[in-house]
Order: C-alpha cells, then sequence, then structure tokens
C-alpha cells in the first residue's frame, strides 16, 4: 500500500519524517533503496526520447529517483511548488543565476552573502556575461528601493547572513521587487525551513545548502532551489542537465535520511545557540555577540516577525583580544571543533576576519576579527564549559 504524505494537512514534523518516502513496490521494503544505477532502461523504440529532458527516467544527470524523492520532501518542507537538487549549495545559487540571468540584466544582492554570491555575481557573471551588480545593504529597505533600475532580473537576499547574522524583511523585499517586476530568491540555510519559509513570505525562490542544517550530520554536499516549476524546468534544463551540476544518488539519499530529524535537531541547535549567546553576552571580555534572538540585535524586530519557532544555531561575537590570543582560544577547544561549515550536529567554530577583502562591508564590530560558532546539538553545559575554560587558559576569563 502506497502512503505518500505530501500536503501542509501534515504537520512539518510528520512531513520531515514521511514526504518523499513510499514502500518499495517491488520488494515491500518501507524504505524506499538507493538506486545507483547511472540509466534506465529505454522503450522498445527509443527514437522519440528527448535526450536533455528530465521527466522520466532515463540518465541519471537528467534526474534519478534518489533525487526525486528529496525534491519532493523539500518542495513540501519549504511550502514550494517545487524543487531542483543539485550537487552543493553553491550549485544551486549558480544554477539559478545561470538559468535566469541574461546579459544586460541588473542584479541587487546583499552586503553579507556567503562568499561564492559575491564572487559569482560581483567577479564572474558581470565579467563574463555583463551582468550588472549593485550591493546593498538589503537590512536598509530604503537602500533596495533606491538601487532598483529598470533592467533588475533579481533581487539576492541571506538572512540571516553570512558571517554577520544580518537581517533583512523577506515579505517588504518581495513586495518592492514585485512591484518593478523583479523576482526575490533568498538564501535560507541559516534559518532552515523549520525556522523560516522565505516563499511563504513572498518570496520567488529559496535556496538551501543541503550539505548544513537540512542533512545535519557533515557528511554530504548538496544544494536545492525551490520555486515555481515554470522557473524550476528552466534551471533543470539549463543548470542540471546542461552544466551537470548533479548530486549523486547516495548523497540525495544521505540527505535524505539527515531531513528526517531537522525538525529535532533545530529545536536543539535553537535552544542552545540562544543559551550561548546570553552567556557570551555576559563576559565582559566579549566584545560583541550577533545573534537574531538576542533582544539587542539589530534585526531582532524582523526576526521575530519572520522566523519561529526560533533563530537558528549560528551566531557570531568578537573578543577583545589581540591576533595570536584569538587563535590560541580556538586551540583550547575540547568539545567545539575548529573548521569551516555550520548546521552540523558537532559545534564548529572559525575564526575570521582580519584579511577579508569584503569587511568594508560588514557592520564596525567585525573589522577587529571574529568567530564564526555554529552551535552544535550537544549539551549546552557541555559547550558553555568548553567555551569558558578556554578562554580561562588564555587569561581572559
Ligand atoms: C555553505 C553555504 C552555502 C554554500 O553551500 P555548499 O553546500 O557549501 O556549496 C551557501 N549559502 C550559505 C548561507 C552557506 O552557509
Amino acid at each position: 500500500m502506497s502512503k505518500r504524505i505530501y500536503g501542509d494537512e501534515y504537520g512539518f514534523q510528520t512531513r520531515a519524517v514521511h514526504t518523499g518516502n513510499d514502500v518499495d513496490s517491488e520488494t515491500g521494503a518501507i524504505k524506499r533503496p538507493i538506486t545507483m544505477a547511472n540509466s534506465y532502461e529505454l522503450p522498445y523504440d527509443p527514437t522519440d526520447v528527448n535526450w536533455s529532458s528530465a521527466a522520466g527516467n532515463l540518465y541519471t544527470r537528467n534526474g534519478g529517483s534518489n533525487q526525486k524523492y528529496l525534491q519532493e520532501k523539500l518542495a513540501s518542507l519549504e511550502g514550494g511548488e517545487d524543487c531542483v537538487v543539485l550537487a552543493s549549495g553553491v550549485a544551486a545559487l549558480s544554477g539559478l543565476f545561470f538559468a535566469l540571468l541574461q546579459s544586460g540584466d541588473h542584479v541587487i544582492f546583499s552586503s553579507v552573502t556567503y562568499i561564492a554570491v559575491y564572487r559569482l555575481l560581483n567577479e564572474l557573471f558581470n565579467n563574463k556575461f555583463h551582468v550588472e551588480t549593485t550591493i546593498v545593504d538589503t537590512s536598509d529597505l530604503d537602500a533596495v528601493r533606491t538601487a532598483i533600475r529598470p533592467n533588475t532580473k533579481l533581487i539576492h537576499i541571506e538572512t540571516p547572513g553570512n558571517p554577520t547574522l544580518t537581517i533583512s524583511d523577506i515579505s517588504a523585499i518581495a513586495d518592492i521587487a514585485h512591484e518593478k517586476g523583479a523576482l526575490l530568491s533568498v538564501d535560507n540555510t541559516f534559518a532552515s525551513p523549520f525556522n523560516q519559509r522565505p516563499i511563504e513570505l513572498g518570496a520567488d525562490f529559496t535556496i538551501e545548502s543541503l550539505t548544513k542544517y537540512i542533512n545535519g550530520h557533515g557528511d554530504a554536499m548538496g544544494g536545492a532551489i525551490i520555486g515555481k516549476t515554470e522557473y524550476l524546468d528552466i534551471i533543470r534544463a539549463q543548470s542540471q542537465i546542461n552544466l551537470g551540476g548533479t548530486i549523486s544518488p547516495f548523497n540525495a539519499w544521505l540527505i535524505m535520511r539527515g531531513s528526517v530529524t531537522l525538525p529535532l535537531r533545530m529545536r536543539q541547535h535553537n535552544e542552545n545557540a540562544l543559551k550561548v549567546a546570553k552567556w557570551l553576552e555576559a563576559q565582559p571580555c566579549v566584545s560583541f555577540v550577533a545573534y537574531p534572538g538576542l533582544e539587542r540585535h539589530k534585526g531582532h524586530e524582523t526576526a521575530v516577525k519572520q522566523m519561529s519557532p526560533g533563530f537558528g544555531g549560528v551566531l557570531s561575537f568578537g573578543l577583545k583580544a589581540d591576533h595570536d590570543t584569538h587563535n590560541r582560544f580556538v586551540s583550547c577547544l575540547k568539545v567545539i571543533t575548529s573548521a569551516v561549515s555550520l548546521g552540523h550536529d558537532e559545534s564548529l567554530i572559525v575564526f575570521l576576519g582580519e584579511n577579508d577583502e569584503r569587511q568594508y562591508l560588514y557592520p564596525e564590530e567585525f573589522h577587529n576579527g571574529f568567530f564564526r560558532f555554529s552551535v552544535g546539538i550537544e549539551d549546552v553545559e557541555d559547550i558553555i564549559e568548553d567555551l569558558r575554560q578556554a578562554l580561562k587558559t588564555v587569561g581572559l576569563l
């Protein structure tokens, strides 16, 4: 018996468990299998087959079964019509930009975004393809309005933004974009669909790095674009089938498995990060803490309006210390790992900052080096104790 669960008559957690899964019709297994085959059997007469089609099962670059299962689930969790999953978050970002933008189009993007957005739009797309770009502090709605041009095709924002946790108002920017005939894409990686669903707030596209919270276990890379089929069919044809940024079936399967516990993990990330942010805020050696769940955060009011039930697991903070003390502090950590990426089960910290070419785009407090801290789902007492003992060892407590 088939038990396909899609609709929003079911809760988020029920859909995280069930959507995209079904009983395997051949074996009766209650989990769909991984299909690692590159090709699927052709019909008796294949002369009418469109070799560049994503419809049906033909060739795994055009779309395989495990990708499709994951797409069903993510479209449902994000409240969107359709989804394309690709090999990484950056494949999703570049896939969206490549399929949507033409020479002569103008793009506005947030001053705080994942570094690849800056490289893609501000270096590659404008130099190679003559796409015009404007970098805007999209937490300032007047600045967004002022930056719009008659040829503005897309506004791309990231909220909370990586790495400063800057908050932009999704529904207000969707209104500004749509009034001028532009589209809005939102990188939702820091929040995850558990805390924020941009399409329900008026965005045209949601981007997720599945590498982060949605997989959540730090062992597979993937990316997703969620939106209307009308656009996603173009992205599928151009960016998946022709550019070839297809996800492997194994990674799609791992992410499908990881995403089952997204709601449980996110609750713990939300709770731990808020506790850690409050603890850090109370330490005299900490120069600032950026976390949208803190009342003093500049974007707190907007975050409360568009994020629920929590504010995610990533925060940034600074120390009143010199360069080497920052590195020594990290070397003293025992529970928290020094590594890039975020949204893993374990706590990850990275010292960023002093030589970042985009620093001029960040708020002042970020200019002397800072930590991006992805608070994991360990016991929060152990995370705080780890920070405390490391600060003490380097003489800051
Ligand atoms: C990590 C990240 C990406 C890129 O994702 P990959 O899976 O590493 O390619 C995009 N956006 C944000 C906000 C990220 O944190």
